[in-house]
């Protein structure tokens, strides 16, 4: 039923099964019901029991049947990563503005500094976010003389390739800013290396001054300063930031949220240790690493964000509605500078669960065997709320007499499911 589910699924759930309750009583940091309903719902995805269910049927023939168990979508699972990333991809597909051209910036912090991110996650993170934004419109203004704002889609990645915490920001950024006093929007070429790493450790380094105000903030930030005298590493990625046809969107999410470790990357697993590899950024080689299980478990849910946490952020002009009154005079701008980039960024739209089941296995899982014709909804059931759509009973209600509305599973509000191998959202409040 579930064609997708790679091999090392079932150990990564292993490892959970076994050795949480022993984690979370070393790192009491875990001990709270919402990391606990976290793992139960990754533990319990793509269980029919425990997650629910859309049955299909054909209602031609009558003898073709597919079951799709809900998915978790929890950001603990590695199972849902891959829906994960095309909906994530999707999503900023749609904010990116065709004729506007962006720079992908990359805001790191140093070793140093990352124990204390660590310890303070709840009251650094966005602070942290904002002062990245901050500093690029800082950059951009400094750059041209006037007072400019950007416009800005931030994802904030906690890990590394190897999965051990390093919290850093990547940055979509306009080039160049809006002058609001001018009411113009101006280019700008280039990203100074030296003035962006300053003006980063400065906004960085201030940032965490005036948030956490203790002795021990102070003695570290002035070693910062005393150490880093050429300012902290920022990256503008050069390039290779697809300008035409390819999707900027799509590339991004190769760096941004491609989970930490991934599934078929677990080599290993004896009850105590782990051992998996994965492609080291720098070395662009495949780095093998073998770890104690709490710290395999450890590295796995430092990344999952604080309940309630937006992972993805739009600040300056590319807060949904400031953009779109803007784009015309940027376009023009633009258009001025070196013409308009035309079809910069393609719109993805994400892969359905249908798609997706085809494209792993080769066969339409909803095309009946027997008829070759698409199967329907037959039933979808909740573990909390039973069947809450049942085909028979919608025809019994006169369905296809009145030719009322059919149960559409998308774009209602409420609260969705995912079904086991792919994207279709299911919302309750649609189907009731
Ligand atoms: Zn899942
Ligand atoms: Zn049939």
């Amino acid at each position: 039923m579930t064609a997708a589910t790679p091999p090392a699924w079932s150990v990564f759930k292993q490892i959970f099964a076994e050795h949480w309750d022993g984690f979370t009583r070393v790192y009491p940091r875990y001990n709270t019901r919402y990391y606990d309903s976290l793992v139960e719902q990754m533990l319990g995805c793509g269980n029919p029991d425990k997650m629910g269910y859309i049955e299909y049927r054909c209602l031609h023939c009558g003898e073709g049947k597919h079951r799709v168990a809900m998915r978790c979508k929890t950001s603990l699972c590695l199972r849902c990563a891959k829906v994960y990333v095309d909906n994530w991809v999707s999503q900023v597909s749609k904010m990116l503005h065709e004729g506007v051209i962006y720079r992908h910036i990359v805001l790191t912090m140093p070793a140093m500094l990352r124990n204390t991110f660590y310890q303070q996650a709840k009251d650094v993170l966005s602070p942290f976010i904002r002062c990245g934004v901050r500093c690029l419109d800082d950059v951009w203004s400094r750059l041209s003389g006037k007072s400019l704002k950007g416009g800005y889609i931030v994802v904030m990645q906690t890990h590394g390739r190897n999965g051990q915490y390093n919290p850093h920001l990547h940055i979509i950024a306009t080039s160049g800013g809006w002058d609001p006093q001018a009411k113009q929007w101006r280019h700008l070429d280039y990203v100074p290396y030296r003035l962006l790493r300053k003006k980063w450790q400065w906004h960085l380094l201030t940032m965490l001054r005036q948030t956490v105000k203790t002795k021990e903030i102070t003695r570290l930030v002035d070693a910062c300063y005393t150490r880093y005298r050429e300012g902290f590493v920022t990256n503008v990625q050069k390039g290779d930031v697809p300008a035409r046809y390819q999707s900027l969107a799509r590339y991004l999410a190769k760096y941004v949220v491609s989970p930490p470790i991934s599934l078929r990357r677990i080599d290993r697993y004896d009850g105590q240790r782990v051992t998996y590899h994965y492609r080291s950024h720098t070395s662009e080689r495949v780095e093998r690493e073998t770890v104690e299980v709490y710290t395999f478990i450890g590295r796995m849910v430092q990344h999952v964000f604080p309940k309630g946490y937006q992972r993805i952020r739009y600040y300056g002009v590319q807060a949904t509605k400031t953009f779109a009154t803007l784009k015309g005079l940027i376009q023009e701008a633009l258009a001025k500078v070196k013409g308009i980039v035309k079809g910069a960024i393609k719109i993805i739209a994400p892969m359905t669960y249908r798609q997706r089941y085809q494209r792993s296995t080769g066969r339409d899982p909803l095309r009946c065997p027997s008829c070759q014709r698409d199967m329907e909804v037959w039933r979808i059931w909740h573990p909390t709320y039973g069947v809450i759509y049942e085909e028979l009973k919608a025809i019994a209600r006169g369905k296809y007499a009145s030719q009322a509305p059919r149960a559409d599973p998308a774009g209602s509000p409420g609260r969705t499911f995912w079904p086991t191998a792919g994207g279709i959202p299911l919302s309750l409040s649609g189907l009731q």
